[in-house]
């Protein structure tokens, strides 16, 4: 983790880059939008040709603050510290972890982060890097989560095999509240069930201490009270209760005020 400590100053510039970004300022359209299953947000209509000058305008920004030198520690061969497993939803990024992806995270992403509809990807990050850690994240407002609480029948064949995976995870829910909780919950429960998939996966290099698995949702709703953005720690090696996964080695140590805000669950 040194090395990403070392690049941890690069993050705020390159959060700031994108912050300066047209784009990035026009995305800015509301918190209920469901990841292309729910109701539509009112968003500016940006055409396919200005969406690519802002492509490469950006690129040429990009260039201009990573020089060359920038790509020496990696340009051969790449040693990241962590596999994520995630959503492929537009609100849901690495650089939520606060310091540069490049070369420090392996990231798999798929509607609902699922494990099994990426299983050689996550085997990747997992057996050949390999990365001591790898982490399931999931997100408020998940839309996969969202449609696979209904009826998706009318969507295309291929969207449909990705969500039929999710069906063990819905089935889970006891319909009782309000919709808004529910699917909060099994944005968790999903996390949860991807946890438990990967232990059966890499059972024994868990067993050995190789290897940590990690599930989290990232809450740009709130939804934990730990404020917008916050990484909340769900399960760490298929434990959820939060004081189990305070207690867990790779957490113990840890500085315990600020890991505190990060461990919580709804479902437990
Ligand atoms: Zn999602």
């Amino acid at each position: 983790m040194k090395k990403v400590l070392q690049n941890a100053f690069l993050a705020l510039s390159f959060s700031a880059l994108f912050a300066a970004a047209p784009l990035a300022m026009a995305a800015d359209h509301g918190e209920e939008h469901g990841g292309g299953h729910g109701a539509a947000a009112a968003q500016p209509e940006i055409s396919a040709s200005e969406t690519m000058r802002e492509v490469i305008e950006g690129n040429e920004r990009f260039k201009m603050n990573h020089d060359s030198k920038y790509y020496e520690p990696f340009q051969n061969s790449q040693s990241p510290v962590l596999t994520v497993v995630t959503c492929s939803d537009s609100r849901v990024h690495s650089h939520l972890f606060g310091f540069v992806p490049d070369n420090n995270i392996f990231v798999i992403r798929n509607i609902g982060n699922q494990v099994s509809n990426a299983a050689g990807s996550v085997d990747y990050g997992v057996r050949h890097l390999p990365t001591k850690v790898l982490m399931i994240l999931g997100h408020s407002s998940c839309g996969a989560v969202k449609a696979a609480m209904g009826d998706y029948s009318g969507e295309t064949a291929s969207i449909k095999k990705e969500l039929d995976p999710l069906r063990p995870v819905i089935a889970m829910d006891d319909q009782s509240g309000e919709f808004k909780e529910r699917w909060a919950k099994n944005v968790e429960r999903n996390v949860d069930y991807q946890v438990d998939y990967s232990m059966k996966l890499y059972e024994e290099k868990v067993a050995h201490g190789d290897l940590v698995l990690v599930g989290a949702v990232y809450d740009f709703n709130d939804i934990y009270g730990q404020g917008r953005g916050s990484l909340i720690i769900t399960n760490i090696n298929g434990e959820k209760s939060p004081n189990m996964i305070m207690q867990h080695p790779v957490m113990k140590d840890l500085t315990r005020g600020p890991v505190v805000t990060h461990v919580s669950s709804r479902v437990q």
